[in-house]
């Protein structure tokens, strides 16, 4: 059973980790709750350094888990479930604190290691990605995996930005439905009526739901 003190230290944890890690922000000790803080540096896993928090690399590795719990269950929310955003946000916040490791991996290989969550941030690596455990059918799929005919759903890509793939001006943003009208010799989708040539190395990167 986790109890409301635990969750609260978690989503500070989690927090810390994005801003000092992620962001490379500074995260002042007094703009944090004095009890939850005083607990999480008597549990190891910040400490105080001048009038910063910093995370220990034991809380760091904690902070980190926590992430991708957070953000895998974003991809499942909206992936497999559809989701809008407020519900998978709100939706991901409270379940983070209750997948054991054992079904995290197991989500994760299901989804095919997702890269991105659905707001394009990275989802921290697990032993499973690493390991690339294969599922029969892995639910999010490369774009170039599609074959002629083939319809799917923007689930991500993964690039920092659209525009670092010129592909912005295309419209191609989670959510959007898709069609694979060619796939040789250039790769060309149709969204909404226009038909959009796409190089191989962009398809690869642009990840889909097949439907
Ligand atoms: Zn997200
Ligand atoms: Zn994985």
């Amino acid at each position: 059973m986790i109890i409301m003190e635990t969750i609260r230290e978690e989503d500070i944890l989690r927090d810390l980790w994005i801003k000092t890690r992620e962001n490379l922000e500074k995260v002042e000790h007094d703009s944090l709750d004095k009890n939850v803080l005083d607990t999480l540096i008597k549990k190891g896993y910040c400490e105080i350094r001048g009038r910063e928090v910093v995370l220990t690399k034991k809380g760091a590795i904690k902070a980190q888990a926590i992430v991708r719990l957070h953000r895998l269950t974003e991809r499942l929310l909206f992936d497999v479930l559809r989701a809008e955003e407020e519900i998978y946000e709100t939706i991901a916040c409270r379940v983070e604190h209750y997948i054991p490791s054992e079904l995290e991996e197991s989500i994760c290989t299901l989804l095919g290691h997702p890269r991105r969550c659905p707001h394009g941030r990275p989802i921290p690596r697990g032993r499973c990605c690493i390991e690339k455990r294969k599922s029969v059918n892995p639910i999010i799929q490369p774009l170039i995996g599609l074959k002629k005919g083939e319809v799917g759903r923007v689930s991500y890509i993964d690039a920092n930005s659209a525009s670092e793939l010129q592909i912005t001006s295309h419209g191609i943003e989670p959510g959007v439905v898709l069609t694979v009208i060619e796939t040789k010799p250039s790769f060309v989708v149709e969204i909404k009526g226009t038909k959009i040539a796409i190089d191989r190395d962009t398809a690869s990167k642009i990840f889909v739901v097949k439907k």
